[in-house]
């Protein structure tokens, strides 16, 4: 089974708990020990879409990034939070059996910092293509955004993201800005992915104001534009049972990213229900979370789904081949 159609099937028919499946495939494109082999895995080659990177040099003289950008500051003030250079990230793809991971820097406020950001996931595409699939950070608000951004494309980066509205200082809901960066990767049929949290519980920090209605806002703009909103868009894909909303968010995915720090398990199989498998990316946000726990949270869903969100989604929509 692997149509759309055959997925939407089977989340409709609460595939959650217990339902069977082929057995367990070996990981793909990995080496040595698997740690969780005891796990069944994912049909096919796992593909994480939400992985942070930085420089050994960023991360050597994290202090004085501290005082370059306030959002920056705010995420990596504790030294409890983690960082991760490329050699960190392979070693995990490695040891937890992921194929391939979209990484991205950081977005600054700054475009100079945007710049040096994706100056380093450049090199490292470069260094691994096999493994690394690289999008661009850039400041919609500040001047030179399309610049940095045709750059980076021209360079090899196949998207645009994680952007954060709160700490880059636009609104989704309305932002020109944004809208000529979404015009170009529209044109050439490049994805975008963008921050996203709920509207409701306790605060943390990352937390904003980019809840599913900015985010509902600037899908409807831009309807030719692939994006992905990250940390289950907030919540916004419950509203894919809207007829209306579902056509507004047709070309709209969302990423699985802290969702265990936020949801119950059952959120994947609400959010496989309620918009569709399809639509639902393994992302993890490491170095905040191992893949491992997304792959220990999912271990009861119908396998054909379990292999869609960890992978096969992401190759149809990043067009991998
Ligand atoms: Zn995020």
């Amino acid at each position: 089974m692997s149509t759309t159609q055959d997925l939407g099937r089977l989340a409709g028919k609460g595939y959650a708990r217990g339902a069977q499946g082929p057995p367990p495939a070996a990981p793909v494109g990995v080496r040595g020990d698997v740690r969780g082999s005891q796990l069944s895995r994912p049909v096919g080659p796992v593909i994480d879409v939400h992985v942070h990177v930085f420089s050994p040099d960023v991360i050597r003289q994290r202090d004085s990034y501290l005082d370059r950008d306030a959002w920056f500051k705010m995420l990596y003030t504790d030294p409890k939070s983690r960082m991760a250079p490329a050699e960190r990230v392979l070693a995990e793809m490695d040891a937890t059996g992921v194929a391939k991971s979209v990484i991205f820097g950081f977005a600054y406020h700054d475009q100079g910092l945007c710049r040096e950001t994706n100056d380093y996931v450049i090199e490292v595409v470069r260094a691994h293509p096999d493994r690394f699939i690289g999008f661009a950070c850039v400041s919609p608000g500040e001047p030179g955004a399309v610049a940095e951004l045709e750059r980076c494309l021209d360079a090899g980066l196949a998207g645009c993201g994680e952007l954060f509205p709160d700490g880059q200082r636009f609104e989704l809901a309305v932002c020109p800005e944004l809208d000529e960066v979404a015009g170009v990767l529209a044109e050439r049929g490049i994805p975008v992915l963008i921050h996203a949290n709920e509207p409701v519980g306790h605060d943390y920090p990352g937390k904003g104001r980019n809840t599913p209605g900015p985010c509902y806002e600037f899908a409807k703009r831009n309807p030719g534009l692939d994006i992905i909103f990250a940390h289950m868009g907030g919540g916004l894909f419950l509203y894919e049972l809207m007829t209306e909303a579902r056509r507004v968010l047709s070309r709209v995915w969302y990423d699985t990213s802290a969702a265990p720090f936020l949801y119950r398990r059952d959120i994947y199989s609400l959010a496989a229900t309620a918009a569709g498998p399809e639509k639902l990316l393994f992302g993890s946000d490491f170095p905040l979370l191992s893949p491992l726990r997304y792959l220990t949270d999912t271990e009861d869903l119908d396998s054909t789904i379990r292999g869609a969100v960890f992978g096969g989604n992401a190759a149809a929509m990043l067009r991998l081949g």
